[in-house]
């Protein structure tokens, strides 16, 4: 696969949940249409020219070495550290990307940072021997698989991806869900509760709703559609005593 060098790797991240956060790679196979926004951002600042050079990822080589080299410097400051923001740490199909994701968590830890990973792609089971301090995740909006397919259709799909989290979970490990971005109805009809329930066994879920999509205000009345989700997926969690973020933005007056 492609390759690129960066200068650095670590850096604080602006995301309302996140800490700090490394990206292995420089575009995404999984392609989500949303759309992606870390692809908007890539094709602003010309590192992806089209929605299929964003696709085809390039790894980022030198990721072990540049944490060798900054982890001393920063450790003290860390409390966490994100795979990733603006790529797939797990992308499907891809076990480059995935063992250096694995390697890169391995190296952190040992400086006895806890990492947090999430993917769209499927949760290696080599984590369950990793630090029980981490967090491992999976991003849900639906368990359509003819929906994924048109919305994120290099990810892996959802039963497997449930699965894989699962696994972690009955080995003890922590896990967790991103429902977001959620979609309103004028894009699939579905019933929240069902996710929910399918994914009872995870210790927190963060939602959110979808943005930069014009579908959305399409659909009459989004707003209170989405402060309907968001308080599903509240009471929800006080039910279960799961722990619980909704992003900023998703509920409105
Ligand atoms: S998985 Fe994330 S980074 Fe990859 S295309 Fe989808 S939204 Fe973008």
């Amino acid at each position: 696969m492609k390759s690129i060098e960066r200068k650095s790797l670590i850096y604080k991240t602006g995301v309302e949940y996140g800490d700090y956060t490394i990206n292995i790679a420089e575009g995404c196979s999984h392609g989500c249409k949303y759309p992606c926004y870390a692809m908007m951002m890539a094709k602003r600042f010309g590192k992806a020219k089209t929605y299929e050079d964003w696709c085809e990822p390039k790894i980022v080589s030198n990721a072990l070495e540049l944490l060798d080299k900054e982890l001393p410097k920063m450790k003290e400051n860390i409390k966490s550290i994100q795979l990733c923001f603006t790529t797939d740490p797990f992308m499907y199909n891809y076990p480059e990307i995935s063992n250096l994701s694995l390697n890169c968590i391995k190296k952190i830890n040992s400086y006895g940072i806890p990492c947090t990973a999430l993917t769209k792609g499927l949760l290696p089971q080599e984590l369950e021997n990793l630090s029980k301090n981490n967090e491992y995740g999976i991003t849900l909006i639906s368990l359509n698989e003819d929906f994924r397919k048109e919305m994120e259709p290099g990810s892996a799909p959802y039963k497997d991806r449930i699965e894989r989290l699962k696994y972690l979970h009955n080995k003890g490990c922590k896990t967790w869900v991103s429902i977001e971005p959620y979609p309103t109805p004028n894009f699939i009809e579905q019933d929240l509760s069902d996710i929910l329930k399918e994914l009872s066994f995870v210790d927190k879920i963060i939602f959110g709703r979808l943005n930069y999509n014009a579908k959305v205000s399409q659909y009459k009345n989004y707003k209170q559609f989405f402060n309907d989700m968001a308080n599903i997926v509240i009471d929800f969690c006080k039910l279960n005593n799961k722990q619980y973020h909704i992003k900023d933005g998703t509920i409105t007056q």
